[in-house]
């Protein structure tokens, strides 16, 4: 039986609304809002971590930036408040936390800070997810996943770990909290699955298929199970094995140039033979880990991401093996995961700067546990404030001093500073300072962020998943690629639920980027994606993850109505920053690639944010804070 292909190549609401039309099953399925902390009775009067429904890019934090940004508004006039500081930082992601952190170790705890951040709750990407349900609290993760190995960070961002508490000794800990088969954990041991559309219903794969890609495990059974035609299954079968070097024709330099030159996925329809309609099971993993799909990878960034081809290049055939698990590994690393992901890390490094936040907590040992107090975050007496729910509009350089303008919901307020950290994205900057040089401004509108929406789903059990038999399953023809557990780790005292019985989340990642070979540049793309993230509603995802789950579920006895008790979409339009890409962006020579040219230093403004550094990790945030306080500080 063929695969039936969902196209969802939409990219306005009216579209979305017309497949939600083709899908009667699910329009009335009830709402859930669920486990609000806005409740009366709720756990605490503020507290945005058990917020359901549209998270990540909310309502109320965008409109701002949006009307600055695309028609150049802003208010005309600031109520100028009587609050100087040493440093304001725009953005509390990980990179402004930092800055405001590196800043304070240099010019000591007294130094007066303020962080601004135009969301409701603190950590840009890495944001913490909550649900309570039946005495149990279960977090999972509202974007940034994971420590992406620690022993790769510099000396700059290896120190801010350290003095968080996360030295060598917790990380082995996390090491060790993190069960075997919990692979986003870094454990890739556990198996991946593969899940397609079977009929009415959806069939899950088992086994490792990040292995089977590279023909180690039984991968030649697991595509034997796959309904799609026997000769795509043969092509498969010979792909992942090795049995034939796909590029024999060419010389070791037109491969190597071909290799570079060449999109991924058109390699696998002209060498490969697999057809448009097989392609998506190759390509769900590079969606999840870099955004685009392999229409936008050159056949080499595609193989470096852990796609399948390097065991059919010939041309490496002596090194395939070892290189083919070097590979694997390296994608694991040592990559430690906290039960929020880098929110952890986030709410550490808050902690540490304003302590009554959590007054009683410890730091690693209880952070994932501890309850913060929201209202301790911007208080007159302290020397460091974070400000939510305030976006800046306006920075600009004036005598010896910096003047700051934010609208907090709705009031366009004025602050000074002697020094000015932007850790917001790159694009906005310029319509933050317009009296930059255009071509700072241009380097920093180059790159487009890389969209992402990441759902969780809060189930009355586990025992419909527990009988997929996988921890986390790939889901090509699906919106959301990626289908896995909630993280099942204890690191920062946290107790995850445990047997199929426990209320259980799952936890679903969605790239929104265009993978059906859509004309048009990776940052094309990448626009379209996050204009396809802002015209999808709540409802949308809604409908779309209990769809999913039923067809994945259904067969165990899941009943998407009775069986879902909350649902949280983090959706981030503003998600990894952007890298170069080989098919769309030259070369340039050091010094001139737009990233180098945007964050010059612009008098007492300096600009930090993972942008400056082409580089998504949360390491790259740090260094990034470094560097900006170093240039304000000398
Ligand atoms: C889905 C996803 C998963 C990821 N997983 C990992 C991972 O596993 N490991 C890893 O190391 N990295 C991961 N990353 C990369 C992540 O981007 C970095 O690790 C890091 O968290 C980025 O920090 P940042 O401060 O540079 O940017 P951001 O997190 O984007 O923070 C910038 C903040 O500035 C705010 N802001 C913007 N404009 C304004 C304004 N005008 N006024 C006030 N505030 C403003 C933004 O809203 C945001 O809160 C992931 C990213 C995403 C999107």
């Amino acid at each position: 039986m063929a695969i039936q292909i969902t196209r969802r190549d939409l990219l306005n609401g009216m579209a979305i609304g017309a497949v939600g039309a083709m899908l009667p099953a699910y329009a009335g399925a009830p709402k859930v809002r669920l486990e609000s902390s806005m409740r009366p009775g709720g756990p605490a009067t503020y507290y945005p971590p058990t917020l359901t429904g549209m998270r990540g890019s909310h309502a109320g934090s965008f409109e701002v930036a949006h009307a600055l940004a695309w028609q150049g508004q802003k208010p005309d006039a600031y109520e100028s408040l009587d609050e100087h500081y040493d440093l304001v930082v725009v953005g509390a992601g990980m990179s402004g936390l930092a800055a405001a952190w590196y800043y304070l170790k240099k010019a000591g705890p007294e130094a007066r800070v303020l962080v601004l951040d135009n969301h409701d709750d603190f950590g840009g990407h890495a944001k913490r997810n909550e649900f309570h349900h039946k005495d149990r609290m279960i977090l999972s993760l509202g974007g940034a996943q994971n420590l992406d190995n620690p022993s790769n960070y510099g000396d700059i961002a290896g120190s801010l770990l350290i003095d968080l508490g996360i030295d060598e000794a917790a990380i082995a800990k996390m090491a060790a909290n993190t069960p075997d088969d919990y692979v986003l954990g870094g454990k890739l041991g556990g198996d991946v699955g593969l899940t397609v559309p079977d009929g009415d219903e959806h069939l899950t794969i088992g086994g490792h298929w990040l292995k089977f890609f590279h023909g180690r495990g039984d991968y030649q059974a697991g595509v034997r199970d796959l309904p799609i035609p026997e000769e795509q299954k043969d092509k498969l079968v010979a792909f992942f094995g090795g049995e034939k070097d796909f590029l024999d024709d060419l010389s070791l330099t037109k491969k190597w140039d071909y290799v570079n030159n060449t999109s991924y996925n058109q390699f696998l329809v002209d060498r490969v033979g697999l057809s448009v309609d097989t392609i998506p099971i190759l390509n769900a993993h590079l969606l999840i880990l870099n955004g685009p799909s392999g229409w936008n990878h050159t056949v080499l960034e595609g193989i470096l991401a852990g796609s399948p081809g390097l065991r059919a290049m010939g041309w490496l055939a002596d090194f395939v093996d070892s290189i083919g698990a070097m590979l694997l590994d390296e994608l694991a690393g040592d990559i430690r995961m906290f039960p929020d992901g880098n929110a952890s890390v986030a709410r550490l490094l808050v902690q540490k700067m304003i302590p009554g936040v959590a007054p009683g907590m410890k730091g690693f040992e209880d952070v994932a546990i501890a309850r913060f107090n929201y209202g301790a975050l911007d208080q007159a007496d302290q020397s460091t404030r974070i400000r939510l729910n305030s976006t800046a509009v306006g920075v600009r350089e004036v005598d010896d001093y910096v003047q700051i303008d934010y609208v907090q919901q709705g009031k366009p307020l004025r602050i000074t500073a002697n020094h000015c950290v932007l850790a917001c994205y790159n694009n906005l900057i310029p319509a933050l300072c317009p009296e930059m040089s255009d071509a700072q401004k241009s380097g920093l509108g180059y790159g487009v962020r890389i969209p992402f929406v990441y759902a969780n789903i809060l189930l009355e059990n586990g025992r419909a998943f527990s009988e997929l038999g996988v921890q986390i399953t790939q889901c090509p023809y699906d919106p959301f690629q990626w289908v896995s557990a909630a993280p099942t780790v204890t690191s920062g005292g946290y107790e995850p639920p445990r047997g199929p019985d426990d209320p259980m989340v799952v936890f679903m990642m969605a790239s929104p980027t265009p993978a059906d070979g859509t004309e048009g540049t990776t940052r094309d793309l990448l626009r379209l994606g996050r204009h396809k993230i802002y015209a999808s509603t709540f409802d949308d995802y809604e409908q779309q993850i209990r769809e999913q789950l039923q067809k994945m579920l259904g067969k165990y006895g899941f009943n998407h109505e009775a069986d879902i008790k909350a649902i949280t979409v983090n959706r981030i339009p503003h998600g990894y920053a952007y890298w170069y890409w080989g098919l769309d962006d030259p070369e340039w020579e050091e010094g001139q690639a737009p990233h180098e040219i945007g964050r010059q230093q612009f008098g007492r403004i300096s600009i930090a944010n993972t942008d400056s550094e082409v580089t998504p990790l949360m390491n790259a945030a740090f260094d990034a804070a470094h560097r900006a306080v170093e240039e304000q500080t000398g």
